[in-house]
């Protein structure tokens, strides 16, 4: 037997059977591969946590990996049919297959860019004629941000000719990926989307890529595309100013040396939702002797082993610092305020085996389907769980059947995993609706972690923070030497503490009266010009990756660029009633998920107690309604 036949069988082991039958199809052009009987035996959420198998039983199984040995043996010898590339008509019904579920007709153009069979190149950011009309116009572009979406942003309209500038305070690109540094930080989206669609990579040895993973991705892309030369770093925007007469932003910066101020005809911000650190007002906090932090300002210089840690806020930062510290430190007390869902995910740590990235490498169309199965399960396949039923009379803490059936199935993990410990069980089952808050990704170390004997999981309220350590409203106080706050960011405050001022002296902060509104999270009334990746309502909860919205927008923005140089317009302003009619639906939308419940509360309302933060429909909504901007939707001046 060869090595490659080794390879093969050991490949074909590891092979997630529904993304290995849909390349068995292209493979051999078998469309008989479809037939009722392979459909009715899968069951995409047969394993919550893996799903291999997809529910075949070993029979089938068996019979499966054969038949794709055959063919891939064939392939690698060079057979002489090309893979087979199927009728959209069969791509939907192949869709329909992997998905488990009659995908609506809208989802198809949609999925097939996802899965490369558009027909069009989507490494490129517009049509030739745009770009050449862009180019000629020779717009000045400034991005605030060198995260994923501004190092996105900044190659678009590279690739486009246009002139840009990006603005970044820290020392590096990466943005959220350069600046939490906290043990245990990854991704808890998998790797295999949270990549752009045009930088893909089939060789990512984790499911969940790690910090450091990440931030060398982003400093390849800014290395690949040659971005550096344009970007500012250790530079601060402080305002951008709108100036009418002139039809320009006055971008105020401020640098190591000093205060400068720059023009563009376009200012977009790529400055995320979650970049400022939340810091709760607990009484007494100065007073606390030993040192205190937050997770995303985390200090390398101290050494926490031996220590009494006090951890406030158990959110998706905490859940993955928490098991990290635990390990070596003297004793841990977590303050918990409200439980949050965890989604059962065994591999969440573990390596891609050789088997797998061989599979991907080197099986045509296995890696897009297999992409094609995350994206869908995680995403709009899933969301049917987190929506209301009208008029739904239930168990509480449930919002509609499939949401309580999804309750039961995360609750089952979580009482798995706590057998025994009825004390633990009572703290770690949530007390609102499951998506209520975002679902942290879970292979059991949490709930380890809590049965640890030197981890405390402390459920009374904290009363005030002493000297000593966290006092709790049972008079108790919890001694700790060191205190790391996991208590998130100030998500609702959009684009601050930049000063932006639109028309008419128009400050947006001023606009927004600390509910941020935008259309479709990208432009505001008032503020011609401007445009905002990752804005108000964009934020997905289920496990969608933010990625994709940030190419959404991207497109959409370099379409409104292009709109401005085609018509020769100097600005372009979404319409006052395009934006409210807009939130309207927006509003009515989320008021029907999980995160929109009443008795909820998360960083996904802000203080007026709207969900100013995510995205209630399904991401295709997204997609489509970003492909083009509609001019009819803008004033323009023509
Ligand atoms: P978070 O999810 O907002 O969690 C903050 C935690 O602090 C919550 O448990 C919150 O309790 C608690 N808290 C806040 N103020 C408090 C107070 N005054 N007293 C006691 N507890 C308090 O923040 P995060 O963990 O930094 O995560 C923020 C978001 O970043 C996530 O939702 C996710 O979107 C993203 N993130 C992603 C990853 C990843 O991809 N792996 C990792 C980290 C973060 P309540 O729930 O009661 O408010």
């Amino acid at each position: 037997m060869t090595s490659a036949n080794t390879m093969i069988d050991r490949a074909l082991a590891e092979a997630h059977l529904p993304a290995l039958l849909m390349a068995l199809i292209h493979l051999t052009g078998d469309t008989e591969l479809l037939s009722p009987e392979w459909r009715a035996r899968y069951k995409p959420m047969a394993d919550l946590s893996t799903a291999r198998e997809g529910g075949y039983p070993p029979a089938m199984a068996t019979e499966l990996r054969a038949r794709a040995k055959a063919a891939i043996e064939a392939n690698m010898a060079g057979a002489e049919t090309a893979p087979f590339i199927p009728s959209p008509d069969v791509i939907a019904r192949m869709m329909n297959f992997v998905a488990g579920a009659d995908i609506p007709a809208r989802y198809i153009p949609f999925l097939m860019e996802q899965l490369g069979f558009a027909g069009h190149d989507t490494s490129l950011p517009l049509t030739p004629e745009k770009v050449r009309s862009l180019a000629q116009s020779r717009m000045r572009v400034i991005v605030v941000g060198a995260g994923m979406s501004g190092l996105l942003a900044a190659i678009r309209l590279k690739q486009a000719g246009v002139d840009v500038t990006v603005i970044e305070k820290n020392a590096d690109v990466g943005g959220t990926w350069f600046e939490n540094v906290y043990p245990g930080c990854r991704v808890d989206v998998p790797s295999h989307l949270y990549a752009y669609s045009f930088e893909t990579r089939t060789d990512f040895t984790q499911f969940f890529s790690t910090q450091d993973v990440l931030l060398a991705y982003c400093r390849e892309m800014a290395e690949k595309y040659d971005l550096r030369p344009h970007i500012a770093f250790n530079t601060t925007v402080e305002e951008a100013v709108f100036d009418e007469r002139a039809a320009i932003w006055q971008v105020k910066l401020h640098d190591a040396n000093g205060v400068r101020t720059l023009q563009a005809e376009a200012v977009i911000t790529a400055v995320g939702q979650l970049n400022r650190p939340n810091i709760p007002e607990i009484k007494g906090k100065a007073r606390f002797a030993g040192p205190s932090f937050h997770s995303a300002a985390w200090r390398r210089d101290i050494d926490l082993s031996g220590k009494r840690v006090a951890v406030i806020g158990t959110g998706a930062s905490a859940y993955q610092f928490v098991p990290e510290i635990a390990k070596n430190i003297a004793h841990l007390s977590v303050f918990q305020r409200t439980a949050p869902w965890p989604l059962p995910k065994a591999h969440y740590h573990h390596e891609v085996p050789p088997e797998k990235i061989w599979l991907l490498n080197n099986v045509p169309f296995y890696d897009k389907w297999y992409r094609f199965y995350l994206f869908w399960t995680l995403t709009d396949g899933a969301i049917a769980a987190l929506t209301a039923d009208p008029g739904w009379e239930g168990p509480p803490q449930t919002i509609g059947a499939a949401n309580a059936y999804f309750r039961r199935l995360l609750t089952e993990a979580i009482e798995a995993q706590v057998a025994g410990r009825p004390d633990l069980l009572a703290k770690l089952i949530p007390n609102y609706p499951a998506g209520g808050k975002r679902l942290l990704v879970d292979n059991g170390l949490w709930s380890q972690t809590m049965r640890r004997e030197n981890v405390d999981l402390v459920t009374t309220p904290i009363e005030e923070i002493r000297a000593e350590g966290v006092v709790t409203n049972d008079g108790h106080l919890h001694a700790a030497d060191v205190i790391i706050y996991g208590t998130g960011f100030q998500a609702s405050k959009f684009i601050w503490p930049m000063r932006i001022v639109g028309r008419n002296g128009l400050e947006i902060q001023d606009a927004w009266q600390g509910d941020a509104r935008a259309y479709l999270g990208i432009t505001a009334p008032g503020f011609p010009n401007l445009f905002m990746i990752y804005g108000p309502n964009t934020n997905l909860v289920v496990n969608g990756s933010i990625v994709l919205f940030s190419e959404c927008a991207v497109r959409y923005i370099m379409g409104c660029l292009a709109l401005l140089a085609e018509t020769g317009s100097p600005t372009l302003e979404v319409k006052q009633s395009v934006h409210d009619e807009f939130n309207i639906k927006v509003d009515e939308a989320n008021a029907m998920m999980a995160w929109g419940a009443a008795g909820v509360s998360s960083w996904y309302k802000n203080a007026t107690g709207r969900v100013s933060q995510n995205w209630p429909f399904p991401l295709v909504d997204y997609w489509n309604a970003t492909l083009a901007p509609n001019p009819d939707d803008f004033l323009i001046q023509n």
